[in-house]
């Protein structure tokens, strides 16, 4: 464990590696027969360390609570994938107050220390990627490839923001005023909360720590409760990169105790969330509530849900746009803020994309995701239920054309869906305005291109959405009509990469923060002017 000043010698190799251009980390290959072998061993490997209990991690102080927070595996409930304490109210001063004063060094760290800190953490991460990917498929149900996706997208926002951090450092006032030595410097917040989803409980949760930290911020990070394990793990990647104590505390805890507690403190600056629609406002709300004796305007960063469509054209590549739907609809089970979950196709063309659509559909394996099946398991038993409840609100709405098998239709063996696809459904039904965020994809005919963008703009949400189309006139006219956060043409709405694809939605989707683009990092600073009069200083 390291003390709360910080080691401000870089090494030669930290140097190079923050100046060399940014790229994103390559994807595995799981056919080929070595990273396979890889991953199986990985696998096995962290299947022994399954059950093991986690402390809370305070100032670097490890804390056990007497109420525990269960970590399961969504494929096979049974499995216990880690215990971990449960922070309440009690913990909230005590993480305050070590945030504090870790914040009194941090934010003093030269900014290339700082940066260091997460290149070094980057390279841990990518040395135990195959570790990394198993507690993913463990805890979430991420088959390889999708757990090779968050773990890449771990590196990508750790080596990202390790360089966006160097350049605001180097920020300077476009004028220089003669007589005056003018300056801007980004200086950080405070103490902030961190909030992330289970969904991506490693790309996310680590994202958003990350950028907090890199700008000199302290952060008390409360993990999903169906993922704190992966949270633990990279955790404790950032002590042996040489994280100080208190600069990350590490509280999994209820959310609507002790989430919503770090929320409301008075000392807490601001607060990075990724989540539902629901929890994001109500977050939203306390923070914009004056506490007595807060000092500060809370800064919320919020990225929430979304119900986001594909437009098929008549003038598409039919095939891709099956494809791109099936991915976008069905990857990692619909679980993703930017999956599809509206098809609008044009009435030309609707019974032909039905038609191949189910039969691409009906051939997508479910299973369990450690033996790489496509589709694993949603992540726990209320989100079986409620999705199976939306299925039965999609019959009555619409015209079930695909419910394909799932292993065994009871919760106890594992919570499988299988891809569920509704047609017919008019764009106001509720399977077409609510977020399910399972497996159900529903396909809604469009008589026109002005009728298609109408509908996809029919919901609270504004976060990703995609057009198959040829027409140079029809991608301009979407580039400016289509309101949303991540537009894509003739391509999947998922996978955004860091630094190509800066990622955050629109209106109920969230305050537009961008994760993994050139502006995210101011969202974690602020700006201070600083004018000198060029004189004679002693
Ligand atoms: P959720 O809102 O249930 O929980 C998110 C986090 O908030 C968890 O850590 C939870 O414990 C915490 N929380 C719950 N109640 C709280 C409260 N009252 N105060 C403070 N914290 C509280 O979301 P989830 O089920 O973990 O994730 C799925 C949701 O996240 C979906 O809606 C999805 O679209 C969204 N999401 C959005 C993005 C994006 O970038 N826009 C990315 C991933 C997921």
């Amino acid at each position: 464990m390291t003390t709360a000043t910080y080691p401000p010698n870089l090494s030669q190799s930290e140097l190079r590696s923050h100046q060399a251009p940014f790229v994103n980390e390559p994807f595995l290959d799981f056919t080929d027969a070595p990273t396979k072998r890889a991953m199986q061993e990985a696998l096995a490997a962290v299947k022994s360390s399954l059950g093991r209990e986690y402390d809370l991690v305070i100032g670097g102080k490890r804390i056990k609570t007497d109420a525990k927070i269960v970590s399961i595996d969504p494929a096979r409930p049974a499995e216990v994938v880690g215990i971990h304490q449960r922070a309440d109210e009690r913990h909230v001063e005590l993480a305050m107050a070590a945030a504090q004063t870790a914040f009194a060094s941090w934010s003093r760290t030269p900014a290339a220390d700082r940066a260091a800190l997460l290149s070094r953490a980057a390279g841990i991460v990518r040395q135990r990627k195959f570790e990394l990917c198993a507690w993913l498929t463990y805890e979430v149900g991420k088959n390889w490839a999708e757990a090779d996706a968050d773990v890449g997208e771990t590196i990508d926002f750790l080596e990202f923001y390790a360089r966006e951090a160097l350049r605001l450092d180097a920020a300077a006032t476009p004028i220089q005023l003669p007589g005056e030595r003018n300056q801007l410097r980004y200086i950080p917040l405070g103490v902030g909360a961190v909030i992330p989803p289970w969904n991506f409980p490693l790309a996310i949760m680590a994202g958003m720590t990350s950028a907090a930290i890199v700008c000199g911020n302290t952060v008390i990070l409360k993990p999903s409760g169906d993922a704190p394990t992966i949270a633990a793990v990279f955790f404790s990647i950032l002590e042996e990169a040489g994280l100080p104590d208190g600069v990350v505390n590490f509280c999994p805890g209820a959310g609507a105790r002790f989430g919503s507690a770090i929320v409301a403190h008075p000392e807490t600056r601001f607060i990075a969330f990724t989540g539902s629609k629901a929890v994001g406002l109500k977050i939203h709300e306390s923070a914009a509530k004056t506490q007595p004796g807060q000092k500060f305007i809370k800064r919320t960063v919020l990225e929430m849900g979304g119900k986001n469509s594909i437009i098929v054209e008549p003038d598409c590549d039919l095939n891709a746009a099956v494809e791109g739907v099936v991915a976008s609809a069905f990857g990692f089970n619909g679980q993703k803020c930017s999956a599809c979950s509206r098809a609008i196709v044009a009435t030309e063309i609707y019974d032909k994309f039905c038609e191949r659509l189910v039969a691409r559909v009906t051939h997508i394996e479910v299973g369990d995701p450690a033996k790489n099946f496509y589709t694993g398991p949603v992540i726990n038993r209320a989100a079986y239920k409620e999705i199976l409840n939306y299925i039965e609100i999609g019959r009555k709405e619409g015209r079930v054309i695909a419910f394909g098998k799932a292993p065994k239709n009871n919760p106890d063996y594992g919570y499988y869906i299988a891809p569920t696809v509704i047609a017919d459904v008019a764009p106001t039904a509720r399977i077409a305005q609510e977020e399910i965020f399972g497996p159900v994809l529903a396909v809604i005919k469009s008589t026109s291109f002005d009728d298609a963008l109408a509908i996809a703009n029919n919901t609270e949400y504004g976060l990703t959405g995609a057009l198959y189309s040829t027409s140079r006139a029809k991608l301009d006219r979407a580039r400016l009509e289509f309101h949303v956060g991540n537009l894509y043409f003739n391509r999947k709405c998922t996978g955004a990469m860091v630094g190509a694809h800066p990622f955050g939605g629109f209106n109920m989707s969230g305050t537009d923060s961008k994760a993994g683009g050139p502006d995210y990092l101011l969202l974690f600073t602020q700006a201070k002017s600083i004018a000198e009069k060029l004189g004679d200083y002693r």
